[in-house]
């Protein structure tokens, strides 16, 4: 294995940052003041840097910066520059792809092939947002009393985001680029386990034109940073990606100061198959659904459910497919799947599989994994109804729990049997029941005959314990301003009275 600590120091050189971590706070690199947090290879199970904790004395100093840019943000450049600055940006992404994609490859363990995905999809999220910063305008409104009424949408002024490890610079683009093309200052808190690649992304979108402390990124902590921003004054708003437990701590904290806040939780998503379906796509789709990421996505399709005439022979198809799947170094141009992100998820998830064969599920998996790193094989867990633990537990692992269903409502009663409201899908070649099934299932996003299809353009989000508010499209752009009402008296007579003017 060659020097991975070595290669991570020279890419972060080629993106402009120092050997160490450091947080990037009103344009500049700081260091930490709090406890040492270490990023671990999770293929190689190396050492690749320890930095410390950036601590609440940093993290005011970002508040601070982001509402003294923001106001510049908002008067000194009008709409359609902001527009031009964010297309700059998405040029300059493109323009450091590659060292940006091996370092996500490298400290998140994704496979390559992904986080060049994920990285071309950043330029196309700030695209997208730039397009829109000059086109969201108020209305006006035809009250009664005569006065003219407007309305106009308001930069909420300075938003905190909180982003997890399974994705790290997709949901900063994801979340960065609505808030400032409606005229935000950001504060933004990455993993602790992954924060380069949101550092880097700032450092280029800096150079590429971005006023200074607009955007300010806090390597470090949750309770310990994250909790001192969300806390702070200059704090209008919480957008928080991650686990329903963090999520409502941070909620709580939230409401605590009287701040909205967005969540953008977990799922248990059901992936149902009728007897119908062409199978070969169905078992396609469910691999895709649940292996690729190694499972770590928020919408993987966790849970199977198959029409029982079909049940044992997709449950055939997809064990011989696991076994095609390419596991590996994630650096590797052919690793289709690479191990788990870190220690802790890894433990979580062969706890859970554990769990499962205790419980008595009978268990499938991959017969081989490469010897190295934090890889759980492909798995598929039969023989345990909706009611077992990892049928109602988001595992965020590579393992799907299959459960067999008898008819339409039987799937339905199924898949909304669940805590959580993410994302579903159906695979059938009846169209009137794929409409009755998309209808009846709780979820935000609902697939027909595919699996994992999203884009900037479409609203996002969940119910229940998958959150609530939406992220991408132009909902997000809703998320991220408040609408103010103008009331102008252009009459000869003022209308003043005491008592309501209606
Ligand atoms: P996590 O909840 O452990 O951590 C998420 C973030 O919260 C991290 O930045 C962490 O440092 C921070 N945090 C932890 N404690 C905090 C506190 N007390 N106050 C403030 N911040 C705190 O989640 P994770 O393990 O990083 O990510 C996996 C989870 O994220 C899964 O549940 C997955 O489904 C979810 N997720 C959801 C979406 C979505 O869009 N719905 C997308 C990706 C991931």
């Amino acid at each position: 294995m060659s020097d991975r600590k070595g290669l991570l120091t020279s890419l972060m050189s080629d993106l402009g940052l120092g050997p160490t971590v450091q947080s990037l706070v009103g344009g500049k690199l700081c260091d930490g003041a709090g406890d040492a947090v270490i990023l671990e290879d999770p293929y190689a199970q190396i050492e690749l840097a320890r930095y410390a904790d950036c601590g609440a004395a940093l993290a005011a100093e970002a508040c601070l910066a982001a509402a003294a840019a923001q106001k510049d943000w908002v008067s000194g450049y009008s709409a359609a520059k902001r527009g031009d600055v964010m297309q700059d940006i998405a040029r300059a992404v493109l323009d450091n792809a590659e060292p940006l994609a091996k370092v996500e490859a490298l400290v998140a363990g994704k496979p390559i092939r992904d986080c060049r995905v994920e990285v071309a999809k950043v330029a196309e999220m700030f695209r997208y947002y730039a397009g829109w910063a000059d086109k969201l305008h108020g209305e006006v409104i035809p009250v009664p009393s005569g006065h003219l009424n407007y309305t106009l949408r308001e930069p909420l002024g300075v938003v905190f985001q909180i982003t997890p490890w399974n994705a790290p610079i997709f949901t900063a683009g994801w979340q960065i680029a609505p808030a400032i093309a409606t005229g935000n200052g950001v504060v933004i808190k990455p993993s602790e386990l992954t924060p380069l690649t949101t550092v880097a992304l700032v450092r280029i979108a800096e150079d590429a034109g971005l006023p200074k402390g607009l955007v300010n990124v806090l390597c470090g902590l949750g309770p310990t940073t994250g909790q001192a921003a969300i806390e702070h004054d200059k704090v209008r708003k919480v957008i928080f990606v991650g686990s329903p437990e963090t999520g409502r701590r941070v909620a709580v904290a939230a409401a605590q100061a009287l701040k909205p806040a967005v969540l953008e939780l977990g799922g248990k998503s059901a992936n149902i198959v009728f007897g119908d379906a062409n199978l070969k796509h169905a078992a396609l789709g469910a691999q895709a659904a649940i292996f690729s990421g190694a499972g770590q996505s928020c919408v993987a399709g966790s849970r199977l459910l198959v029409q029982q005439r079909v049940y044992n022979q997709l449950t055939d198809m997809i064990a011989v497919g696991m076994d095609g799947i390419t596991l590996g170094d994630p650096l590797d141009e052919a690793t289709e799947v690479g191990p788990i992100s870190n220690g802790r998820q890894f433990a979580h998830v062969t706890g859970m599989i554990q769990g499962a064969h205790d419980e008595g599920a009978s268990v499938r998996t991959r017969s081989s994994t490469p010897e190295t790193g934090f890889f759980v094989p492909p798995t598929v867990l039969s023989g345990l109804g909706n009611t077992a633990t990892v049928a109602q537990t988001e595992i965020f692992g590579p393992v799907v729990t299959a459960i067999p269903f008898r008819d339409e409502d039987e799937a339905i009663a199924i898949a909304n049997d669940t805590l959580f409201g993410l994302a579903g899908a159906v695979w059938t070649s009846d169209v009137g029941c794929a409409h009755r099934v998309s209808t009846a299932v709780r979820a935000g996003t609902f697939w027909i005959n595919s699996y994992k299809a999203i884009h900037v353009s479409s609203p996002f989000g969940g119910s229940l314990n998958s959150g609530f508010g939406r992220s991408s499209g132009s909902d997000a752009l809703m998320e991220y301003t408040s609408p103010k009402s103008v009331w102008l008296d252009s009459g000869k007579t003022p209308k003043i009275a005491f008592g309501y003017v209606s």
